[in-house]
């Protein structure tokens, strides 16, 4: 596997790729790498003649430096990971190779990032688009993937795609999960012993949502997220961030008969904020998002 942590260099190993006519898929990741990237990276491989990997900690992408400094990094147990999994190239650029001066340029995400995530974490959206527009400029696969247990970034990622007329298809992957239900995260580690216990029940409350969808046709999006909220309240001591039920992509709260949902949760604990989600058509069965 190469690992190439320059610009030119990746463009010059891009080019060589694209002359061969190869396809070409890419897993845009922080590191830290788990079983839920691994998930993806084998998607990618199924599909495509090269697949390549970036890990790079978006400083961008995060609204509190405690949360960035804590961030877990272990470069060479990743790049072991990738080495087995039988990627062809890992870009690991540092900070200054993506952004040796300050930007001109700001990105605005108008929709789609006014609930959930977007607004407990005011400009992550903007960081998130940033540094993908840099990579796929970069790396220009023909494929990217990404984990729906970050579902409201796919959503925004579909815009994104969309929007700039990228040339590049986008494959959302389920959430793996531990035994427990637990959504695997990088910041999973970060949890204590008793948090981490208590934390397999996020995904127990959303399958509380879950099961009153499916035993009530006609629903209402309050009560969904009372359930959950009540549900949370009951079993966990983390402090709820959200707890929210909206149509999905498009993240809004009027919710038709023939939209899909998105019913998701945020709870902070001592030192790391956990999401997950459940994305469901409207009678309550899983749409993608869940193994
Ligand atoms: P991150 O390194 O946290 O930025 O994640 C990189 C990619 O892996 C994103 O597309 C995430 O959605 C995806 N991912 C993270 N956790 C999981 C998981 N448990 N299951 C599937 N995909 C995941």
């Amino acid at each position: 596997m190469k690992v190439i942590d320059k610009i030119v260099e990746m463009k010059q190993f891009i080019y060589s790729v694209k002359e061969k006519g190869q396809s070409l898929g890419f897993v845009p990741t922080m590191g830290y790498l788990h079983e839920g990237h691994r998930a993806l990276i084998k998607e990618a491989k199924k599909h495509n003649d090269v697949v390549a990997v970036s890990v790079f900690v978006n400083p961008l992408q995060f609204n509190q430096s405690s949360d960035l400094e804590q961030y877990p990094r272990d470069f060479l147990r990743d790049e072991n990971i990738l080495t087995n999994d039988g990627v062809d190239v890992v870009f690991y650029p540092s900070v200054d190779e993506m952004y040796p001066n300050e930007l001109s340029i700001e990105m605005n995400v108008v929709k789609r990032t006014n609930v959930l995530c977007g607004s407990s974490r005011p400009g992550h959206f903007e960081g998130v688009v940033t540094v993908l527009t840099k990579l796929f400029n970069i790396v220009q696969p023909d494929q990217v993937y990404f984990g729906s247990k970050d579902a409201q970034q796919v959503a925004v990622v579909d815009a994104l795609i969309h929007d700039l007329n990228f040339d590049i298809r986008l494959n959302p992957v389920s959430t793996v999960r531990e035994k427990d239900g637990l959504a695997l995260s990088s910041r999973n580690v970060n949890l204590t012993t008793s948090e981490r216990t208590e934390a397999s029940e996020i995904f127990q409350s959303l399958l509380k949502g879950q099961e009153y969808i499916l035993n009530n046709p006609n629903w209402e999006r309050h009560q969904v997220i009372e359930i959950i909220k009540n549900y949370l309240d009951e079993h966990t001591t983390g402090k709820v961030d959200y707890v929210d039920c909206l149509s999905f992509p498009n993240l809004l709260d009027d919710i038709d008969k023939n939209h899909d949902i998105i019913i998701a949760v945020a709870i902070y604990y001592q030192k790391a904020r956990l999401i997950d989600n459940l994305i469901l058509n409207h009678n309550g069965f899983i749409k993608y998002g869940s193994e």
